[in-house]
C-alpha cells in the first residue's frame, strides 16, 4: 500500500513529492520515499507521529517529531493504512457526522432551534438583568453617544427659543415627578434637534430628543405630552440600552461560535434583525402603556395619544417608501436601524381601546 504525497523537512519550505508506505505491520513502521529517486527520506514507527482526522476533502498531514511533515490528499489510502495498522480504531466523528446527510440535517435544525430560543428567550432576560444592574458611573458613559448623534445624524434645533423654552415649561412638572419616585435612576432632559423627520428619542444616558420636525407637526400641545410619556417609558425600562446590549451579546456570540470577525458583520445581522422584530414590538408596547397610564394619572386626554401617534406613523411610512428621503436632512443621513421605532398606529390605537376599555373608562 503506498500514499501519494509530499513531503515537507521541517527546515526549509521545498516540497517533495513523495510516497508513504508499511515497512512492518508488525511493529507498525512507516517510510517515506522520494518519488522522483526512491531514496528512502524518513522512516518511523506510528506512535512517533501525529495524524490529523479526516474533515471532507482537507488534505491528511502526518506531523513527525523532527517538524518534518508529510501531506497527501488520498483520505481513502490514510484512513485503508489506518485500518490495516490499527484494525479496530473508530473514524473520525467529524468525517462520519459529515457523510451523514440526515445527521447533518438534524444538526442544522437543532443548531437552528437553539441559538433562536437563545436569541429570543435568553439574550433578552440577560440584558435586561445588565441594565438595572448597571452602575450608574457607566450610564454616564451613554452621554456620548448624544456627542455622536450631533456629529453624524442631527443638526441645531431651528425652533425658537420662545417655543423651546415653553415646551420646557409645561413637560417640567413631569419631569419632577418622575425624579421624585425613589425608583427612578436618571433625570431626564428634554432637548431639540433638528435634521431629520418627525420623531422623538430616550437615549440610555436620559436625553430625551424631540425633533423640530415633530414639534412643528403637532396641532396641541398635549400631543407632544404624549410622546414625551411614551419616551419616558422607554427611559424608565432602559428599552435603548438593552437594545444595544441585545445586539453586543449577539455579535460576541457569534464572534465565539465562527471566531471570524469578517463574517460577523453578515452574520451577526441575521439573529439581530430576528431579535428586534420581535422585543421591539414589546418594548414600543411597553411605552406606549406607560405613556396611556401617566396622561390617565395626569389628566391628559388619550386622544392626544390616538392623534400623536397616527401623525408619526404616518411620517415614519411615508420615509420608509423606496425613493423617498427626509427633506430637511441632508441626503446621505440615513437613520440607524435602532432609531426607526414606531409600528403601525392601527396597531396603537387598539391598544389605547384595550388600555381604556380595561380601565373602565
Ligand atoms: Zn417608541
Amino acid at each position: 500500500m503506498v500514499i501519494e504525497g509530499f513531503y515537507l523537512d521541517g527546515v526549509t519550505s521545498k516540497r517533495v513529492p513523495a510516497c508513504l508506505g508499511i515497512l512492518s505491520r508488525h511493529q507498525q513502521r512507516l517510510a517515506i520515499t522520494n518519488q522522483a529517486n526512491n531514496d528512502q527520506l524518513l522512516c518511523v514507527n506510528l506512535v512517533q507521529l501525529e495524524i490529523s482526522s479526516r474533515l471532507g476533502g482537507v488534505p491528511r498531514t502526518f506531523a513527525f517529531e523532527s517538524g518534518a511533515q508529510f501531506v497527501t490528499n488520498d483520505n481513502d489510502g490514510v484512513d485503508q493504512l489506518l485500518k490495516v495498522l490499527k484494525p479496530g480504531i473508530a473514524p473520525s466523528i467529524l468525517h462520519t457526522l459529515e457523510k451523514n446527510f440526515i445527521l447533518i440535517v438534524f444538526s442544522i435544525i437543532t443548531t437552528i432551534m437553539v441559538v433562536g430560543s437563545v436569541t429570543i428567550y435568553g439574550i433578552p432576560k440577560a440584558a435586561k438583568y445588565i441594565a438595572f444592574n448597571m452602575p450608574n458611573f457607566v450610564v454616564k458613559q451613554f452621554e456620548m453617544d448624544m456627542v455622536i448623534l450631533d456629529k453624524t445624524m442631527f443638526r441645531p434645533s431651528n425652533l425658537s427659543i420662545e417655543r423651546r423654552s415653553d415646551i420646557k415649561r409645561f413637560i417640567n412638572p413631569y419631569i419632577q415627578e418622575y425624579i421624585s419616585d425613589p425608583n427612578t435612576y436618571l433625570e431626564p432632559r428634554l432637548d431639540f434637534r433638528s435634521g431629520m423627520e418627525a420623531n422623538a428619542f430616550a437615549l440610555p444616558s436620559g436625553q430625551i430628543i424631540f425633533t423640530d420636525t415633530l414639534v412643528d407637526s403637532v396641532e396641541n400641545d398635549n400631543e407632544l405630552v404624549a410622546v414625551f410619556f411614551h419616551e419616558l417609558g422607554h427611559l424608565k425600562e432602559k428599552h435603548m440600552m438593552r437594545r444595544s446590549l441585545q445586539d453586543g451579546i449577539v455579535a460576541i456570540m457569534v464572534f465565539f461560535t465562527i471566531g471570524n470577525l469578517d463574517a460577523l458583520e453578515i452574520v451577526s445581522a441575521i439573529p439581530t434583525l430576528l431579535a428586534d422584530m420581535s422585543y421591539s414590538r414589546d418594548f414600543e408596547r411597553e411605552a406606549d402603556l406607560y405613556a396611556l397610564q401617566k396622561m390617565t394619572q395626569n389628566g391628559v386626554d388619550l386622544d392626544y395619544f390616538r392623534d400623536v401617534m397616527k401623525r408619526l406613523s404616518e411620517e415614519t411610512s411615508d420615509l420608509d417608501k423606496p425613493g423617498s428621503a427626509g427633506t430637511d436632512g441632508p441626503a446621505d443621513v440615513k437613520v440607524p436601524e435602532f432609531l426607526k421605532t414606531h409600528p403601525g398606529w392601527r396597531e396603537r390605537l387598539l391598544l389605547v381601546d384595550e388600555f381604556q376599555s380595561s380601565a373602565g373608562q
